[in-house]
C-alpha cells in the first residue's frame, strides 16, 4: 500500500509512525515544504547546547503522551522543570501567579487579589449571589467574554489572556470556552443540570474541589526531552521508516483511479498513492482538498491562525535574573512588547548549566502581526528592553552571547467558539472522500500530546479506511 503524508511537522511523522506500526510493508513518502522536519518543533544547536524555540514542553500530565514517548524508547529522556514558580508582570511589578482556579480563573478573590484593584476583587466575591448566568446546557462561549461579564476586564487582562495567550497566541476574548476549558464548560453544564445558579464562582469551586489532593513532592505538570524536542522528531522519523522529502512544496493534489496525485515536491510524487494523510496548518490543508471535496477545502479555510516570533538568547549569567521560571506579561501593561518570558535555564535543571543564562522572549498573537513584520535587531532590542523593564535584569552589562529568532507564520489555530463545531464539520465532509485522512495542532488540540493522540488516531483510521 503506498501512502503519501503532506507535512512533516509532528503530526505528519506520528501518523507515519502509527501507519508503519499498522502495516510494517507499508511504502511512506512524506513530502516537507521546508529544508527540515519538526515543523513548530524546533531545537537549534546554540554553542551551549541544543535549545527549542518552538514548543518547549509537553504536559505531562498526559499519561498517554508519556506513555507513547516510553514506546518510542525515550522514557529516559524526559526531564522535568525546576519547581520554580512563575511571575506575572502587571501595574509596572513582576507578581506571583495565581494558584488554584482554573487558567487564572479563580473561585474567590484571595488567590488575585494581589493582581487586580479592591473593587474587581469585591466583584469576584460578589459573583455567586449576582444574577445567575443564562447558561445554555451544551453551549459556548469567548472565555474573554465570560469573564469579563462576571468579574471584570481585570482578571481577563491582567491573568486570563496572559496565561491563555502563553499556550494559544490568542487573546481570552479570540478564544472559546468550551475548546480551551472544556472542564469549566463542563462544569457550568453540571450546575445547570442540577438546578442550581449557574455562576463562574460555582463552577470554578466545583472544579478546585474535584481536584485529587496534591502529592509531596507535586506531580510535575510539564516534561520536555533532555535534547530538546528534536530527540522525538528525529526519532519518529526514524521509527517511521518513511521517505521524507524535504523542500517538497505540494501545491496540488487530485485523484483519479490510479489514486492520489501529488503536485509539487519530488519525482516521487508522480506515482499515485492509494491512501493521502494531510498533516498541514488548516488553511493549507483547505488548498490542498480543493480537487478533493470542494465543500471540505471550503471549511478548512475558514479555521485562521496566531503569528508569533520567540527570540531565544544566552546571556553570560543569571546574575539578578528572578528564581522564577518566567514571566507573563499583562496584556494591559503599556509600553511593552513581548507578551512572555521563559527562563529556560531556571525553568529546566538540565539547562542549568549550559553557561549562562538562557532566556527566550515571545511575541504576537492573534490579530497582531506586527512582531512577525520587525526586523531582527529591532525584535532584539524589544525583547532585551522589555526584560530589563520587568526583571530588572541589566541587559547592557551582561549582552546575550547568542540570540535565535525564530518567526513562526500562522503558528497556532484559532480554537475560538466556533472551532469544535468547524472540526465536526471537516470530519463529516473528509468522509467523502475514500482514502482520504487530515490531522495536525487544528483538529484536535494545539499541545504536543493533544497533536499526538490525533496523529496517531488518523493514522491508525488512513490503514483501515
Ligand atoms: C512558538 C510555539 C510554542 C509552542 N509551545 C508549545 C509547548 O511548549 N508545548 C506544547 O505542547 N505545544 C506547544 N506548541 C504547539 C505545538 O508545537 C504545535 O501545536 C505542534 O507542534 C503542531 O504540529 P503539527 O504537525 O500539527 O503542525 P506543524 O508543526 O505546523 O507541521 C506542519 C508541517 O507541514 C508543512 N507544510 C505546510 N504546507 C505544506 C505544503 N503545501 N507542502 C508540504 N509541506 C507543507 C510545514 O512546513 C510543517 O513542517 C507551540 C507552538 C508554537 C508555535
Amino acid at each position: 500500500m503506498r501512502y503519501a503524508i503532506i507535512g512533516a511537522g509532528l503530526a505528519g511523522l506520528t501518523a507515519a509512525v502509527e501507519i508503519r506500526r499498522a502495516d510494517e510493508d507499508a511504502d511512506i513518502d512524506i513530502f516537507e515544504a521546508t529544508g527540515r522536519i519538526g515543523g513548530k518543533l524546533h531545537t537549534v544547536p546554540f554553542d551551549a547546547g541544543r535549545t527549542d524555540v518552538g514548543a518547549e514542553a509537553f504536559l505531562a500530565r498526559r499519561q498517554d503522551a508519556v506513555e507513547y514517548f516510553e514506546s518510542l524508547g525515550l522514557g529516559e529522556e524526559i526531564v522535568y522543570p525546576s519547581g520554580m514558580h512563575p511571575l506575572v508582570y502587571t501595574g509596572g511589578e513582576a507578581k506571583a501567579l495565581p494558584k488554584g482556579g482554573v487558567m487564572g480563573i479563580p473561585s474567590s478573590s484571595a488567590p488575585v487579589a494581589h493582581l487586580v484593584s479592591d473593587k474587581t476583587a469585591a466583584r469576584i466575591d460578589a459573583e455567586a449571589t449576582a444574577t445567575p448566568i443564562d447558561w445554555e446546557i451544551g453551549g459556548d462561549v469567548s472565555v474573554g467574554k465570560l469573564v469579563r461579564e462576571r468579574y471584570g476586564d481585570e482578571v481577563v487582562d491582567h491573568i486570563v489572556s496572559a496565561l491563555l495567550g502563553g499556550v494559544y497566541s490568542c487573546l481570552a476574548d479570540d478564544l472559546g470556552l468550551r475548546a480551551t476549558i472544556p472542564q469549566l464548560a463542563e462544569a457550568l453544564d453540571e450546575l445547570a443540570e442540577a438546578g442550581e445558579p449557574v455562576t463562574l464562582s460555582r463552577a470554578v469551586a466545583r472544579i478546585e474541589a474535584a481536584r485529587p489532593a496534591p502529592t509531596d513532592p507535586p506531580a510535575p505538570v510539564f516534561g520536555t526531552f533532555r535534547g530538546g524536542y528534536a530527540q522525538l522528531y528525529e526519532t519518529l522519523a526514524e521509527k517511521s521508516g518513511a521517505d521524507i522529502y524535504l523542500d517538497a512544496f505540494i501545491s496540488a493534489i487530485t485523484r483519479d483511479n490510479a489514486g492520489f496525485r501529488i503536485t509539487g515536491g519530488a519525482e516521487a510524487a508522480d506515482k499515485p498513492y492509494d491512501r493521502l494523510l494531510i498533516a498541514t496548518p488548516a488553511p493549507t490543508a483547505g488548498l490542498l482538498t480543493k480537487n478533493l471535496s470542494e465543500e471540505l477545502s471550503t471549511t478548512l479555510k475558514t479555521i485562521q491562525l496566531a503569528d508569533s516570533v520567540v527570540v531565544a538568547m544566552r546571556f553570560p549569567t543569571h546574575e539578578g535574573l528572578p528564581d522564577n521560571t518566567g514571566v507573563l506579561v499583562a496584556t494591559d501593561e503599556p509600553g511593552l512588547h513581548a507578551k512572555a518570558f521563559t527562563f529556560s535555564s531556571k525553568k529546566w535543571p538540565h539547562l542549568a548549566n549550559m553557561g549562562g543564562a538562557l532566556v527566550r522572549a515571545s511575541f504576537g498573537r492573534f490579530g497582531d502581526n506586527t512582531a512577525l513584520r520587525t526586523d531582527e535587531d529591532t525584535l532584539v532590542d524589544y525583547a532585551l528592553e522589555d526584560l530589563r523593564t520587568v526583571t530588572g535584569f541589566d541587559t547592557e552589562t551582561h549582552k546575550p552571547e547568542e540570540i535565535y529568532t525564530q518567526r513562526w507564520f500562522g503558528g497556532l489555530p484559532r480554537y475560538d467558539e466556533t472551532h469544535l463545531a468547524t472540526v465536526a464539520k471537516i470530519r463529516k465532509q473528509a468522509e467523502s472522500v475514500d482514502g482520504l485522512e487530515l490531522t495536525g495542532a487544528w483538529a484536535g488540540g494545539v499541545g504536543v500530546p493533544a497533536v499526538i493522540a490525533d496523529a496517531r488516531a488518523a493514522g491508525r483510521r488512513v490503514v483501515g479506511g
